[in-house]
């Protein structure tokens, strides 16, 4: 028996070059080698001890049976009561659904309104699992470019183009994991001014950057009054609240597509691991405005944006924006394709991904990916001195090609 006897929906999946990167740099850390990891994008700050806590007492309080298939009660009203104070959103707790992860979310969402052939609108550059999950639903990803000389940011124009009869979803990321850039509200007000004259076009917004933005106050686009029915929000709790590990994300929208998402994670994952959502109970009750480790985290994340910013302006070749979120950097390396070191030719992000890792012990991420060949992705969710360290790496190893 051989691979052939999988299915034409694996065989097709493209695997997740985020994590594809980082188990190829924790095999060469596993063989002694001295790798910096800038692939994998999770905070590098652990968990807040008041949210570990509230895991640790669920265990001790035997909150361990099957949950309700949407997740508990309470913390559904405790994340439409984070919508309210957050956003300035209005959200019964029966139009949310927890999930194992945003990506649990964004796949149950993509399952419940796409049917076969329907065409999914997709900024590009696009987080990685974007298309993928949109094929592995039957559906279509048409993706629209957002080139860095308009801070990868797509236009109203663009979109409105993009829409046909098939348009069944337009899958919004702000602030955005690859680019870091963020929507402002006159931007996100144009879209919205497209979206509205097409009702039954649903808004996927995934916002699980939210809290890790330089510009001040996150804008949802939930938060325009024509379009708000149409939206379905994704969040989650891990990135903002560092808790990667302990799987938690949701949806909030209309309670049609939440009873849709709780129907099917009823039939193939039931409610989410009990202790990781009494964790999340925790988190989601937490203000941003006021929790010291959140503000610690974002001025860390504000303060290494700045030193890779300011650091790769002296690679030549390199053009980059300035993100006011997330923590990614996407510059544009195109400068180096078709150049060699004497032993290599690098044809593309990926081939210098490889040779970045291979060479400079950096592991990052190629743009290809993301929808964009000419990019490279450097996650900061790591030391200054690390940041520092890679850089310098990164460009010897550019010095050699020519
Ligand atoms: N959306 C984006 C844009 C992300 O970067 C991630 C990170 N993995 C996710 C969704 C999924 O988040 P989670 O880890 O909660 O599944
Ligand atoms: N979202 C993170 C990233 O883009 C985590 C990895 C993943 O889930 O793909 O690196």
């Amino acid at each position: 028996m051989n691979n052939r006897i999988l299915s034409d929906r694996i065989l097709n999946l493209g695997e997740s070059a985020t994590l594809e990167m980082t188990r190829l740099s924790r095999e060469l850390k596993a063989n002694g080698i001295d790798v910096i990891t800038l692939s994998i994008g999770e905070p590098d700050f652990d968990t807040p001890e008041n949210v570990k806590q509230a895991g640790k007492v669920a265990i001790d309080n035997n909150i361990t049976h099957y949950p309700p298939v949407p997740g508990f009660l309470e913390l559904r009203e405790a994340i439409a009561g984070k919508l309210k104070r957050d956003n300035g959103l209005d959200f019964k707790p029966d139009q949310i659904v927890v999930s194992t992860g945003a990506k649990h979310s964004l796949i149950n969402v993509f399952m419940c309104i796409l049917n076969d052939g329907d065409e999914v609108i997709i900024p590009a550059p696009y987080w990685v699992s974007y298309p993928e999950m949109v094929k592995l639903s039957g559906g279509t990803p048409v993706v629209i470019d957002a080139g860095i000389d308009n801070d990868f940011k797509v236009t109203p124009e663009q979109l409105e183009k993009a829409i046909t009869p098939k348009t069944k979803a337009f899958l919004f990321n702000s602030p955005s994991n690859p680019t870091g850039s963020v929507y402002s509200r006159e931007e996100l007000k144009a879209l919205a001014d497209v979206l509205v004259k097409h009702p039954d076009i649903v808004i996927v917004a995934d916002e699980i950057y939210e809290y890790i933005n330089f510009d001040g106050k996150h804008e949802s686009l939930a938060s325009f009054d024509e379009i708000t029915d149409q939206v379905v929000i994704v969040n989650g709790v891990s990135k903002g609240m560092a808790m990667t590990g302990w799987r938690i994300g949701y949806v909030a929208g209309p309670k049609f597509i939440a009873d849709a998402c709780t129907k099917i994670q009823g039939q193939y994952t039931s409610g989410t691991g009990t202790i990781s959502q009494m964790a999340a109970l925790e988190a989601v009750k937490t203000d941003p405005k006021t929790s010291e480790a959140l503000k610690t985290m974002l001025q860390a994340f504000e303060e290494r944006r700045d030193l890779l910013v300011d650091l790769v302006k002296d690679i030549p070749g390199m053009k980059s924006n300035v993100p006011n979120g997330a923590f990614y950097l996407f510059p544009d390396v195109s400068y180096y394709y078709g150049k060699s070191d004497g032993e290599t030719i690098i044809h593309n992000s990926t081939e210098l991904c490889m040779y970045l890792l291979n060479k400079a012990h950096v592991a990052l991420v190629p743009g290809e990916a993301f929808g964009s060949p000419e990019c490279i992705r450097l996650s900061y969710a790591t030391s200054k001195d690390l940041i520092a360290e890679a850089v310098s790496r990164i460009k010897e190893a550019l010095a050699k090609l020519s």
